[in-house]
Order: C-alpha cells, then structure tokens, then sequence
C-alpha cells in the first residue's frame, strides 16, 4: 500500500471529473500512475508526492466502487461522492476545493486529454506561468460534436471580449496561487474555461493530442451543451438582453416608414389599405419577439435568483482519503 503525502509537500494534485466511468477508471489509474511516479522520479521528487483526486458526479454505474477500491490499494487515490449529478465543471470545482498539491491538473476522466502530455504542461508552467492550458491539435470526436464545438466558439468569441484561445481542452495546469486567488470565484452558473480566461495572471497554452474515448459514449447530451452555451454567453455578456432594444428599434424604425408609406399611398394615390392578413402578421410577429424577449430576461432573472439563494454548489455524499473539511458545507 502506497500512502500519500508521507513526506515532503504534495507537489501534484489531478483533479478528474467521474460521471459514469467504470469502464474508463481502471486505465486512467493505470496510465496516470506511469506518467506522475515517472514525473517524481525525474523531478527527484518521492513518488508519494501526489495525490488523484477522483470526483463521483452521482455515477449510477460502479464507478463510486471503483475509486474505493482504488484508495484502498494505493492511498494517492482519494475520491468524493456527490449526493447526485450536479454536472462536469462543479465537479471539477469540487476537487479543485480539495486539492493541496504545489500544482494542480484538471482532466476529464475518459481519457480524450492523454495523461502522457501532463509533463509537457509542467515543463511551462515551470517557465514562470500560473495556467498552462492544452488545445486540441485536433479534435477526435464525431462530426456532430465537431459542429457544436466550432458553433459555441463562434457565439462565445464573437460575444465576448475576453483573449481566449478556441479548442481547449480541460486538461491544464495551474499554480498554487493561481487556485487559491481562483476559488473566491462562487458564481454557481459556472463556464469554466471563461473564468479561467477572466482570473488573469501568466497565462499559456501549448498543443496537446485529443483521443477518442477509450470507452463508454460521451455524458453530454443536446439539452446540456446548450445550457452549457447559454450559461457561457450569459455568464460573460449582457448582449442578448442588449439585442431586445436593438431589435426593438430596428421594428419601430421599420414600421415607422412603412407607415408613412401607406398614408402617403392613402392620400396622394388613393389606394386603399387592405390586408387583414399583414396585420395579423404584424401582431403575431411582434407578440412572439416579446415573449421571446421576456423568456430571456427570465433566464438572466433565474441566474441572479440562483444566485442569491447562496445554496452551496454541491452536496458530497461520502469521501475517501481527502480528510481536510472545507468550512463551506457539512460532510
Ligand atoms: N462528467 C461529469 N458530469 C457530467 C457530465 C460529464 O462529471 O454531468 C465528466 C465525464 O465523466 C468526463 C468529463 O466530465 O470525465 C467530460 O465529459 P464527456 O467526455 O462526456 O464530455 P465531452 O468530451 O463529450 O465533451
Ligand atoms: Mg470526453
């Protein structure tokens, strides 16, 4: 039995998001024990200096049993279960809230982010960086996927006035302080890789390999990327409330005219209006924009409603291995 932090401070924590993994958990222990104890052993640290911190996002498969059994073999392993699915980036949240090493790695946990980069990403941020974020070279997903990515950078770089770099992958790297300034953050409708790109600092990313999954089918579905987009546009831009009043003008601006013209016909060419049927037009046309318009002030009320309601941003059902208790909420 391998136990953790025995002697010498934690150098590595790798925070790993689980949602229904089983089939993925037993190679990504293996191939992250390779990588991290070959990584110590090169950087002469000892091989009990870092931890995997395993989060549970309410599995319904044995994945839970899974990152026991692992801490019960090799205590570097340690792992929270939620009280149920609370989704990807509060999980990563979750685990970031619990790490203690020097430097911490985010990564998904169905090996897409091939843990053989992690070295290449501490190499940088050795150079003096606080974030070191890997892009995708190239993105080995299917074509749909593809589409829905490229779609979402799109909306969120045209929106947004924030220097982000596009096809980020979660794995990255970050510095100690860059982690404790970052968890002031409590906003709950959370995009991650957005407030990574607002908390500032040294900042880097360099070009890591994109697998496809090793196993099992990907745990987003349509409705949660679109959640995903909208808490991503919402959380850094007003324009969409912004758009009502452009659109707003636009109509009036148009209808203005258009009603010029038809006194203008009226009077001087004495063609008579008809048209029931433009009217109604008119009406619906109008009539669906505004409720269009309230359903989106709406969401923006519905953020700041979840917003003050303050409730913690998960609930953890049990834990292994991690024994600091965050002030926060009650194990
Ligand atoms: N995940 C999670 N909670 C969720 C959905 C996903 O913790 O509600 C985890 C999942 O187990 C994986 C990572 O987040 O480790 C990324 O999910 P996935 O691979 O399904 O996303 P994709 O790669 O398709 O964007
Ligand atoms: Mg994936």
């Amino acid at each position: 039995m391998t136990t953790a932090c025995s002697q010498g401070p934690l150098q590595f924590s790798i925070v790993v998001p689980i949602y229904n993994e089983e089939e993925n958990i037993p190679e990504l222990y293996r191939r992250l024990t390779l990588v991290l104890e070959k990584l110590c052993a090169d950087s002469r640290f000892p091989k009990e200096s870092y931890e995997i911190i395993l989060v549970d996002d309410g599995s319904k498969d044995r994945s839970w049993e899974l990152i026991r059994g692992l801490h019960e073999k090799d205590s570097r392993v340690q792992g929270l279960s939620f009280s149920r699915n609370f989704g990807h980036h509060i999980a990563i949240t979750a685990g970031m809230d619990y790490a203690e090493g020097e430097a911490v790695v985010l990564m998904d946990g169905d090996l897409q982010d091939p843990p053989e980069e992690i070295p290449k990403l501490y190499q940088k941020l050795k150079e003096g960086f606080d974030l070191v974020c890997g892009i995708r070279e190239q993105r080995s997903d299917n074509f749909f996927r593809r589409l829905a990515s490229r779609l979402f950078w799109i909306i969120f770089k045209g929106l947004m006035r924030l220097d982000i770099q596009e096809n980020q992958s979660m794995l990255r790297i970050m510095s100690k302080r860059y982690l404790s300034n970052f968890k002031k953050i409590n906003e709950k409708n959370r995009f991650l890789a957005g407030l990574f790109a607002w908390a500032g600092f040294n900042q880097a990313t360099i070009q890591i390999k994109h697998s496809p999954r090793f196993a099992g089918t990907s745990k987003y579905n349509l409705w949660k990327m679109m959640k995903l987009t909208f808490n991503a546009v919402a959380s850094f831009s007003y324009f969409p409330l912004q758009l009502a009043g452009i659109l707003g003008l636009v109509i009036s601006t148009v209808s203005f005219v258009y009603g010029v013209t038809l006194i203008v016909r009226r009077i001087f060419l004495d063609i008579d209006v008809a048209g029931w049927a433009s009217t109604m037009v008119a009406i619906l046309f109008m009539g669906g924009v505004q409720l269009a318009f309230l359903g989106l002030i709406g969401e923006y009320i519905g953020r700041i409603f979840s917003e003050v309601q303050r409730r913690p941003l998960y609930m953890i059902k049990e834990r292994v291995g991690i024994k600091r208790i965050d002030g926060s909420f009650l194990l």
